[in-house]
């Protein structure tokens, strides 16, 4: 009865029954016995999901009204637009951007953004390019869109960004193709924690404004973690700049998402913001995403983008929430820490993690042994093709000690 397209659609479930395993060992052996590295959401030292105060008094402010009917605008309400802008492009945008186009699109989540540019830029039977290491869903909109993806290795031999491997894709892309978009997810990469310097941003882009003189360019930003980097402010418009006075045929599309900066991941609040230099691009844009959205989800949460933006338009608020997020921000480092400094100590190879939500490990051979292995020990982790994650989010410390000596020991064994 499936359509022709749909016969073949299946999620890989490797996640979710590693998830099950580990909830059953927990129920089995206890708590305290089992490592459950796979959650991909930040929890707390007890290990109860994190909530932050100022977000949850601000939703709880809201009228019922606010939270049960629709939102007013199919592509998200005005003040939930400037504050999107302000976010990603800094309280000064209108200056710093002066000369340029804009428009945010209001989308449930990141996933929303991520599918309805995919949906609007890859044609069909083209392929999108993506790292080697990368959170998978970005595959399965691509194949969705009726098109397909291609991929380069993230790291060079040192561990850094691989702009030759990059430039190489993105060269022998565009020699078949009538467009080229290709996705970053930086800082904080999922799944290896890593963060591109400003060097190899340039790197990225002088590739990309080189490529735009041949054909049209889309960069997917993939935002979706970009508070839990520890950046100041004068890094942030460092890094903001970047994006400035680019080619008419690049365009960039931020992927912005408050799943994780607000840890509302349920609300499905997020947003498409377009940035040009040529008002037609962002003409084009906003015309063919707002159909998207009509023939899709219609609108997004009333209640998530008003609680979202009485916060951001809220000085006082707004910097409340930053200074309760800054503690998970430490969390974090403090876990990461702990696990790669034992990881050099007993000579566990790791990729080049600089901040968020997980640890990768490269797993050279026999990557469903040591799966096994590491399982029959009640350490659970996300299996990727030869690595697998671990979840610093929501492993509590006293459960990190020791975690990497012991992953060591189990691949050495096998
Ligand atoms: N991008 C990355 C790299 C992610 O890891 C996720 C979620 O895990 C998303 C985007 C989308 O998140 P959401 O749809 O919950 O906003």
């Amino acid at each position: 009865m499936l359509a022709r397209e749909s016969k073949n659609k299946r999620i890989n479930d490797k996640v979710f029954s590693v998830v099950a395993k580990a909830k059953s060992a927990a129920e089995k052996y206890g708590e305290d016995k089992v490592i459950n590295a796979t959650i991909g959401s930040l929890h707390d030292e007890d290990g109860t999901i994190v909530t932050l105060d100022s977000v949850m008094k601000a939703y709880r402010g809201l009228s019922l009204g606010e939270i049960v009917n629709y939102a007013p605008s199919i592509t998200g309400t005005e003040e939930y637009k400037e504050s999107v802008k302000r976010v990603v492009l800094g309280e000064k945008y209108r200056e710093n951007f002066e000369n340029h186009f804009m428009e945010v699109i209001a989308t449930p989540g990141g996933s929303g953004a991520i599918s309805n540019s995919i949906k609007n830029y890859l044609n069909k039977g083209e392929k999108i390019l993506l790292p080697d290491l990368m959170w998978e869903p970005y595959k399965l909109m691509a194949e969705e869109a009726g098109g397909g993806y291609e991929t380069y290795k993230l790291f060079n031999e040192e561990g850094n960004f691989n702009l030759e491997n990059f430039r190489q894709g993105v060269f022998s892309l565009i020699e078949v193709q009538e467009t080229l978009m290709i996705m970053i997810n930086d800082p904080c990469q999922n799944p290896t924690g890593y963060k591109l310097s400003i060097e190899e941003w340039k790197g990225i882009l002088d590739i990309l404004k080189s490529a735009s003189e041949k054909k049209g360019i889309i960069l997917l930003n993939d935002i979706a973690y970009i508070d839990f980097d520890d950046r100041t402010e004068e890094e942030m418009e460092e890094y903001r700049s970047l994006f400035k006075d680019l080619p008419e045929n690049l365009l960039t599309i931020f992927q912005f998402s408050i799943s994780k900066s607000f840890t509302s991941y349920g609300l499905r609040v997020g947003a498409q913001l377009a940035l040009s230099t040529s008002r037609k691009v962002i003409e084009d844009f906003t015309r063919a995403s707002s159909y998207s959205c009509r023939a899709s989800w219609s609108n997004v949460s009333r209640g998530g983008m008003k609680m979202f933006s009485d916060i951001v338009l809220n000085e006082k608020k707004f910097n409340s929430l930053k200074k309760e997020r800054m503690e998970y921000v430490k969390l974090l480092k403090e876990r990461a820490e702990i696990f790669l400094t034992e990881a050099k100590t007993v000579g566990l190879k790791t990729y080049n993690y600089v901040s968020g939500f997980f640890i990768t490990i490269p797993v050279e051979r026999d990557i469903e042994k040591v799966v096994e292995e590491l399982e029959k020990n009640h350490i659970y982790t996300v299996v990727l093709e030869n690595a697998i994650r671990i979840a610093v989010c929501s492993v509590p410390k006293m459960k990190i000690h020791g975690m990497a000596e012991r992953i060591k020991s189990i691949t050495a064994s096998i």
